[in-house]
């Protein structure tokens, strides 16, 4: 991602901020206090590689507020991480945690480092640095970490070990997304495509579609897009498009999901072993019913939205259609699912996964699906039925309802 894309990402968010305030009828300081996150905190992580010589790792942790309850969110490791899309990031947890009427406020992290170029020890050791530079601010009670872009759940483990130990008793709750045997929820690697799939059921029902031979273009193979075009193919529907970074698969009669999903690396790539491809381009313009881009940001823009020919749009990836392109595919009368309510499965999953550590009482993968689609669904009835009411489109709603709890919980505070 470049700077100036995370800026446009910070920013877009800002303003759909401010404008949900204000059709709340809140006034500037509320829009002053939440446009930004209420504490960032920087730090730089000495770490000895495996060469005998240190390097100094620079480490962040953006918490945006924490009136509704402790800060959540995930922590990445790229090289690409900055404080701008650390703060953007922290902002949208905030609104999916409001959708989802989670007790949290929202917070992000992150380390700049490319993970791959690191040995399984330098990893842990980074892992544990950070953990110890940011020990003051977080804690189960304070601000709950998780996986992210290239974190894991081995990660996550070093991470609680190692808070565990400064604190000198075991807490499983500091962190989520953790491995099973650590205290883990069963359901919480498909969380995110398991909760986009109960968006598609509640859109298509909406638009008077069933879902059995219902086509869908997914864009991105990767944990969001492999496990919901997997969860698609079983329940019926015909997954007519699927794309990786090089490049697009497209069959009118349905792709071989089981196929694919075998043949996929676990970066997510699968088209390089395929002659016949489009590209990402004509996948996004192909004639479907939905079509979920689950890859990268600013993929659907001003540029191509008159193209789209989907009858929903359901944002598995964050921040994939621009402001302008939301008016203009909004305007042609397409149904779209913003990610703010769409991706919100990973998180209310690691919700129930800190819950579950709280209570010491561990639950079946198939309460964690009945409790999920519970909340996926009730988020989404409060977006769409503020998107009618109101006559605002529908990230716009989304906002709206995620902003809210957390505004209210600052006005009982008396902090604005
Ligand atoms: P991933 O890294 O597992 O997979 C990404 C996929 O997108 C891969 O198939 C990759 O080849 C493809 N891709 C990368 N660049 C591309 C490009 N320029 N054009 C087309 N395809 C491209 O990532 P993921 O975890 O599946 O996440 C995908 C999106 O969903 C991201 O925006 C992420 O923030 C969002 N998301 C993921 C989760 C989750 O739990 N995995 C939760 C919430 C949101």
């Amino acid at each position: 991602m470049t700077a100036m894309d995370t800026n446009d990402m910070l920013t877009a968010t800002q303003l759909v901020i401010e404008e949900a305030l204000q059709k709340l009828g809140y006034g500037q300081d509320m829009i002053d206090l939440l446009k930004e996150p209420m504490r960032l905190l920087t730090v730089r992580i000495p770490i000895r590689m495996d060469d005998g010589t240190t390097r100094v790792f620079i480490g962040y942790r953006s918490q945006h507020n924490d009136a509704v309850g402790p800060t959540k969110g995930g922590v990445r490791f790229h090289p690409d991480v900055n404080e701008i899309e650390v703060k953007a990031l922290s902002i949208w947890m905030s609104i999916k945690c409001g959708i989802a009427n989670l007790p949290y406020g929202g917070g992000k992290g992150g380390i700049i480092c490319d993970p791959r170029k690191m040995s399984f020890r330098e990893l842990e050791r980074l892992s544990r640095g950070y953990v110890r530079a940011i020990s003051q601010i977080v804690g189960p009670t304070k601000d709950i970490p998780a996986p992210d872009v290239m974190t894991n759940s081995q990660i996550m483990a070093w991470m609680m070990d190692e808070y565990s130990r400064i604190r000198e008793f075991d807490s499983p709750g500091f962190i989520t997304g953790k491995p099973l045997v650590l205290g883990g929820s069963l359901g919480r690697e498909s969380a995110t495509a398991r909760g986009v799939a109960i968006m598609i059921d509640e859109a298509l029902r909406k638009k008077g579609i069933p879902l059995s031979n219902a086509r869908v273009v997914i864009q991105g193979f990767g944990n969001a897009g492999s496990y919901l075009a997997q969860f698609m193919y079983e329940a019926g529907a015909k997954v007519i498009g699927i794309s990786d970074v090089n490049a697009a698969l497209y069959n009118e009669n349905g792709l071989d999901i089981e196929d694919l999903m075998d043949r996929r690396d676990s970066f997510g790539t699968v088209t390089n072993l395929f002659k016949d491809t489009i590209s990402n381009e004509e996948l996004l313009s192909l004639d479907c019913d939905i079509l979920v881009p689950a890859a990268i940001e600013n993929q659907i823009t001003a540029d191509n939205a008159d193209n789209i020919r989907a009858k929903i749009i359901v944002e598995a990836a964050n921040g994939p259609t621009t402001l302008e392109a939301t008016r203009i595919v909004t305007d042609r009368g397409i149904l779209l699912v913003p990610d703010v309510l769409a991706s919100a499965g990973g998180v209310i999953v690691s919700y129930f996964e800190w819950v579950q550590n709280n209570q010491g009482y561990y639950w079946s993968e198939a309460e964690v699906d009945m409790k999920l689609r519970e909340m996926m669904v009730r988020g989404f009835n409060q977006v769409y039925e503020l998107h009618q009411s109101r006559k605002v489109n529908m990230r716009l709603a989304a906002y709206m309802v995620g902003v809210r709890k957390m505004a209210e919980a600052v006005r009982f505070r008396g902090w604005v």
